[in-house]
């Protein structure tokens, strides 16, 4: 077509009603290239003969078959929701019967500012006599008198995302194309059903849990003592998807991008949390949240995303649970499937040589300036299913992405997706960040001693301390499934060296590391145990020794115990003890010591973690042995329980009660209600709390989707935070 051609068509398509409207540079108006559109040919017609569209139709029977058939109907959203590479029905009525020998029309779907058939974001879709997997196309299942059904087969790696659906007819004036209407949008998501899409999942229970749960189990607290607490993710709540793919575009990523999981999730990562570019989460670790949420006190994902997607500034404030809960539901909620993962005793490898490094001074203490890697007693992240067709085969599956942000990945805080198959043989050569991941799970701790003049001596390695167990919820269940075997060799296995050695060969320069020197003449072992430790309580902890050799020994034993933020930093040290021990020859002997509730409570900070460090010289081989124990105290529950019917559509009584354990006063407590098609997440603030009393909330909620629905309550206040509490609900349909 010529350049005077297209003016003429364009002309042309404004005569008629059913034209695009004058004014293309609004925003909410396409001006679609002509050029790109095919078959453009005019043909002989009767000047009035030509098809026009009167209606089409999205909302009535195809409407709800198509949400079923593609699992969109959860999705609290009017507009039709589809999974790429599946066909969907829609019918349009024309002015008079379609007769296929003589009238042309199409489909088209735009989506972008300037829509491009060369970029993926126009998309005219042909009609054709039989649909190929892989293609866009519409086949005419039904002609019926004037109208017409369609069965619309979309490409499995198309775009995702909120498109403008047109129907365009070619006439002898030109193409008539349907006006804008915010009723025909669509929305195009990830299929984890479709074999050719890159989120494909073959078990459909893993897509129930990894797709479809909008609720999950995140476990936090220390290896020996597990805790758990549910999470919200709500992906399916009003203006969800909307705020999810308002993500994208707040990460600029370029629509051509939007079809690729790999860039999704990277993005994803960048801009869940606040560095950089103002993103979702703002992090704060220091356990002052005067102006804003404290990261425990947060019941899910819904009340965050819609609050960044109202304000556009990053909502204060999260932790790592937070900012992979979010990531979570951002994921879910566009398709991919998503599951958050704990991984217990967690690296943060600071200058990337793959060891966690801690220095000792001449008496054993840390020290604290040179110490600059760092254990979390646990850190959540995200993984994301996909496929890798850019790294070799096997490397597919579960990707480890990261919204907390730690280390800067190439100009920006963000991580990953790095293949987790790649972290557990120690490939960190594949991107992205695999050196960081491979070291938060199996990095050794190495010990040295920093000497007068400054020289470092190894005293010790620790190799099985980091990344003891990772876990992440059950499918179909509450309780845990262990995935540590999904990230690593077990300890002490050769594969488990080889992984280690291939990681620094691939990973770091060439260090000499004569381990074994260390290692060999160690006769003695040390083991740390603490009795059931209650917040607010006195408690003991037990050191163990046990000789092994013919020798007789003397040690010194240097306790120290530092009230500490889950990230392995140290908030003040609460007991300091130097402890004289004689071993004889092939015995064990314990020792006790005490720890008083007056000495930690002063300086508690949430979480209520404890860090022990104990380090033991052997005063006749100079032998050093070193070992950290966080104590994680217990904090009490919060009770919730309903009153009266639980039945779709019927008022509903919710009752909260907290009894304060503690022998004083809480202030300031903040108590946080909420659940996924219950109700939106609701607060209640009590000035004041006395010792040993009950507070009781009221509070009433309309159930929207019948099944199994939870409530997720949070309190919060300065001397206590991450007290939880759950309640199951089953909830009846109206019907019943
Ligand atoms: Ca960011
Ligand atoms: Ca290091
Ligand atoms: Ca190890």
């Amino acid at each position: 077509m010529s350049e005077s051609n297209v003016e003429k068509s364009k002309a042309a398509t404004y005569k008629g009603r059913l034209s695009v409207p004058r004014n293309a540079s609004n925003a909410d108006e396409d001006e679609i290239p002509l050029m790109e559109t095919f078959g453009v040919i005019p043909r002989t017609f009767d000047k009035k003969d030509y098809l026009e569209v009167e209606y089409v139709e999205l909302f009535k029977q195809q409407h709800q078959k198509n949400k079923r058939e593609h699992h969109t109907d959860r999705y609290y959203n009017r507009q039709l929701i589809i999974r790429r590479g599946q066909t969907f029905e829609i019918r349009i009525d024309f002015n008079r019967p379609y007769n296929p020998e003589k009238d042309q029309f199409w489909v088209e779907f735009v989506i972008g500012r300037y829509p491009q058939q060369s970029k993926g974001t126009y998309l005219p879709i042909p009609i054709v006599d039989e649909l190929e997997v892989g293609k866009w196309g519409a086949k005419v299942i039904l002609n019926d008198y004037n109208s017409v059904t369609l069965s619309i087969l979309s490409a499995p790696n198309c775009i995702i995302g909120k498109f403008r659906m047109y129907i365009a007819i070619l006439t002898p004036y030109g193409i008539l194309r349907t006006p804008r209407k915010s009723d025909t949008d669509t929305y195009i998501l990830f299929n984890p059903w479709c074999k050719e899409d890159a989120v494909y999942m073959d078990d459909e229970k893993e897509i129930e849990e990894y797709v479809m749960n909008d609720f999950g189990v995140i476990f936090h607290g220390e290896v020996n003592n597990i805790k758990t607490r549910s999470w919200e993710y709500g992906q399916f709540e009003e203006q969800m998807l909307d705020a999810c793919l308002f993500l994208m575009d707040k990460a600029e990523l370029d629509l051509s991008g939007r079809g690729n999981p790999i860039k999704i999730s990277r993005i994803g990562s960048a801009v869940i949390n606040g560095k950089d570019d103002d993103g979702v989460v703002a992090g704060n670790w220091n356990n002052d949240y005067t102006y804003g949420v404290s990261p425990s006190a947060w019941t899910g994902s819904v009340e965050i995303l819609l609050e960044y997607y109202s304000s556009k500034l990053p909502v204060k404030y999260g932790q790592c649970w937070v900012f992979a809960g979010v990531f979570t539901t951002f994921l879910r909620c566009l398709g991919i499937p998503a599951r958050l993962v704990t991984n217990y005793f967690s690296a943060h490898d600071k200058d990337a040589n793959l060891q966690t490094d801690v220095y000792l001074d001449e008496d054993g203490k840390t020290n604290t300036v040179l110490t600059k890697d760092s254990i979390w007693n646990y850190h959540c992240w995200t993984e994301a299913w996909m496929t890798r067709p850019d790294l070799p085969v096997g490397f597919g599956g579960w990707q480890a992405v990261d919204a907390t942000p730690q280390e800067n990945s190439e100009g920006m805080y963000r991580c990953g997706p790095a293949s987790v198959q790649a972290i557990k043989h120690g490939h960190v050569c594949f991107q992205y960040d695999t050196p960081f991941l491979f070291a938060e799970v199996n990095s050794d701790i190495v010990y040295s001693k920093v000497l007068k003049d400054g020289t470092r001596e190894v005293q010790y390695f620790d190799k099985t301390h980091v990344g003891q167990k990772l876990l992440t919820k059950a499918i179909g269940g509450n309780g845990p499934h262990d995935i540590t075997d999904l990230y690593k060799f077990s300890e002490g296995t050769e594969e488990e060296r080889l992984a280690l050695e291939a990681a620094l060969m691939y990973g770091v320069k060439k260090e000499v590391r004569d381990e074994e020197q260390f290692l060999s003449g160690l006769d003695t072992t040390m083991e740390f145990q603490e009795d059931n430790a209650i917040f607010g309580s006195d408690f003991k902890v037990t050191l163990t020794f046990k000789n092994q050799s013919s020798n007789r020994y003397t040690l010194s034993a240097f306790v120290t115990g530092h009230v500490v933020f889950y990230t392995g930093v140290l908030k003040s040290e609460f007991k300091n003890k130097t402890l004289q021990v004689t071993l004889d020859p092939l015995s064990t002997k314990t020792v006790d010591v005490q720890i008083k509730a007056g000495e930690y409570m002063t300086n508690i900070v949430e979480q209520a973690s404890l860090h022990f460090f104990v380090t033991a010289r052997i005063n006749e081989t100079k032998k050093i042995m070193a070992k950290q124990k966080i104590v994680v105290l217990k904090v009490p529950e919060l009770c919730i329980k309903t009153v009266g019917k639980k039945v779709v559509g019927k008022e509903l009584t919710v009752v909260l009660e907290f009894t304060n354990p503690l022998k004083k006063k809480l202030q300031n407590v903040i108590l946080r209600i909420g659940g996924p098609s219950l109700m939106k997440t609701k607060t209640q603030i009590y000035r004041e709390i006395p010792a040993n009393t009950t507070v009781t909330w009221e509070e009433t909620c309309i159930p929207r989707l019948a099944g199994n629905r939870k409530l997720i309550a949070t309190l919060d206040s300065e001397t206590l935070r991450h007290v939880y509490g759950e309640l199951d609900l089953e909830i009846l349909s109206g019907d019943n």
